[in-house]
């Protein structure tokens, strides 16, 4: 069989049936080099044809969700729910809000999910949704009237067993009390439908902190693979939201200096270090513009309507955590003339495609989202196991799991590398690594 052939003509097909799907191809084409150097390993997986089957969403939903705003008009948004693949577990994979959200992006992410999920370990199939409906300016009764309205349709497509949403960009524990709420009211029952739940009613210990703190630890391995640490490093962040709030305390409570953190409106560099419990204040409680940071620490200096990734500045690391496609190749040759070691995506796929080459061209690990900030949906399932059991963990307990996962992710993503003779190509051991787990459930269950 020609593996080159067979996974050209399944993008081909694919292009033409998704054309216009721009995230979503890109998520594509940035998984089929992984798939034909596994192929060519395994040809009795392209003998079954599972790649095309697997990159088939099992399900999409889409809804309309109508809400009043405070004058008492009438709005209406879209939601969606993508269901894409449960050989290993019941769907899982967050929700998000914000007016960038299309088909063709709910499709990347869930299609991100999938792996990402796999290479936890842990039950869960890939799932996303969400809806292109703004929380940002809108006030609590319209959110919570929003919230109410999506839960009405999406109650129907999700249960404890089936699917689990939870958050992403927008929906935050704001958000997912009010969906949780609908849920319980309209189903009667409510243990362990949604995960990232506030920890007075069945959350998990460090769910809040896991994605930022999964990111960070995925790095601490590789850095103590190199006999390396935290220690002195100076570190760029971008974003300001539930991620990179995390990655920022974790980096510096591990002797790291995090110079930077955004939000869509510019950028924030502080010589001293990022004041994390500032921007908790400004980001978490206030919910205002980073640029209000700059009002208390003298020494920070910000940068209206410019990007993280323009900054000249010499520095070790780069964790961007705030959205797709957010670093391009140009912003990546200058991140390489700032002399970066290690990127690490605490975002879903925030590099472009031709960012990563220039990072492999330049001898930079790159390590990408679906490995590096699989932490958040990894203490997810670990949410779903505590409601399961009626108990909650401790914090040493779930955030000492959470380490252990992330070591995992990262030796498996390493040593499949190196079987593969790429050694540090990380794209290629997450990809691997984490179809090769969906793509046996798929045949075992005769899903071919
Ligand atoms: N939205 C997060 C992600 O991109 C977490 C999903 C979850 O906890 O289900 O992985």
């Amino acid at each position: 069989m020609d593996i080159k052939k067979y996974v050209k003509e399944i993008r081909e097909k694919l292009g033409e049936k998704d054309n216009g799907q721009t995230e979503y191809l890109q998520a594509i084409d940035e998984f089929l080099p992984s798939m034909e150097a596994f192929l060519a390993k395994n040809p009795e997986f392209a003998e079954a044809n599972i790649l095309e089957l697997l990159i088939e969403p099992e399900r999409v939903i889409q809804f309309r969700v109508p809400w009043q705003d405070d004058q008492g008009n009438w709005r209406v948004n879209r939601g969606y729910r993508i269901q894409y693949n449960s050989a290993i577990g019941p769907y899982k994979g967050g929700l998000r809000f914000h007016p960038s959200v299309n088909l063709s992006v709910l499709k990347f992410l869930a299609f991100e999910q999938i792996f990402k999920n796999s290479l936890t370990g842990l039950p869960i199939g890939g799932g996303k949704g969400g809806s292109d409906f703004d929380p940002k300016g809108k006030s609590d009764g319209e959110v919570m009237r929003f919230c109410q309205s999506f839960m009405t349709e999406l109650h129907k497509h999700i249960g404890p067993n089936t699917d689990v949403p939870a958050g992403d960009i927008g929906v935050g524990a704001r958000e997912i009390g009010y969906l949780y709420g609908t849920y319980k009211r309209i189903r009667n029952y409510d243990a362990g439908v949604l995960t990232g739940k506030p920890l007075t009613y069945w959350g998990s210990q460090t769910r809040t902190e896991a994605t930022g703190y999964g990111a960070v630890y995925f790095v601490r391995h590789l850095l103590n693979d190199l006999n390396d640490s935290f220690e002195g490093k100076k570190v760029v962040v971008s974003g300001s939201g539930n991620v990179s709030i995390y990655a920022m305390e974790k980096a510096a409570e591990l002797g790291a200096t995090v110079l930077t953190c955004s939000d869509s409106n510019g950028f924030v560099y502080d010589p001293d270090g990022i004041d994390v419990a500032l921007v908790k204040e400004i980001k978490e409680k206030k919910r205002e513009r980073i640029s209000k940071y700059v009002e208390t620490r003298k020494n920070a200096v910000y940068h209206d309507g410019q990007s993280v990734w323009d900054l000249k500045e010499a520095y070790d690391i780069a964790l961007p955590c705030a959205t797709q496609n957010e670093l391009n190749k140009e912003q990546a040759a200058i991140l390489v003339e700032n002399g970066v070691k290690i990127v690490a995506e605490g975002a879903n796929m925030p590099c472009t495609l031709d960012a990563v080459h220039v990072f492999a061209e330049n001898n930079v690990l790159y390590c990408p989202g679906k490995a590096a900030n699989a932490g958040g949906v990894a203490v997810s399932a670990l949410e779903m196991s505590q409601n399961s059991e009626r108990l909650s963990w401790s914090f040493e307990k779930v955030d000492g799991m959470l380490d252990d996962i992330m070591k995992n992710i990262f030796e498996i993503c390493r040593d499949t590398a190196k079987e593969y003779g790429q050694e540090n190509n990380f794209v290629l051991g997450a990809n691997v690594a984490g179809f090769e787990r969906v793509a046996e459930a798929m045949l075992s269950q005769g899903l071919v």
